[in-house]
């Protein structure tokens, strides 16, 4: 999986940043799917008979809760880093959006899931740092 820093490299901001909202809503939907399932599963529940659902309902309810979980995580994940890396990339020289190059990358030690970039912006060639989750 490719880092923020990598993904923006080679694509540019701006394709990245388009990528990265289709990708999480990938994600978001198939958490949703995920949630219709689980309801439609929940139609078959009947807390009458001795064994209220079939083992295959019980299975597949599990396996739509974790997907479903899993793909809701990543959707916010994902989203909020764009977000994140958006609010940042603009220029403070010029205010133009995306432009920018990335220069340098590194990991901040505190949090090693945390990553900053030094960038440059393409118009104005003036340099900042952007930090990423
Ligand atoms: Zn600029």
């Amino acid at each position: 999986m490719a880092t923020p820093a990598q993904g923006i490299a080679r694509l540019g901001f701006r394709t990245w940043y388009e990528r990265q909202l289709i990708e999480s809503h990938v994600y978001f939907i198939t958490g949703f799917l995920c949630a219709v399932l689980i309801m439609a599963l929940m139609e078959d529940l009947n807390l009458r008979k001795p064994e209220p659902l079939s083992l295959a309902s019980l299975a597949m309810m599990v396996a739509a809760l974790l997907l479903g979980a899993v793909a809701m995580y990543r959707y916010l994940r994902m989203l909020s880093r764009a977000e994140m890396l958006a609010e940042q990339c603009v220029c403070p020289g010029c205010t133009v959006y995306g432009l920018i190059q990335v220069l340098e990358t590194g990991v901040v030690e505190a949090d090693e899931r945390s990553q900053w970039m030094r960038v440059s912006c393409k118009k104005c060639d003036r340099q900042w740092r952007v930090e990423s989750i």
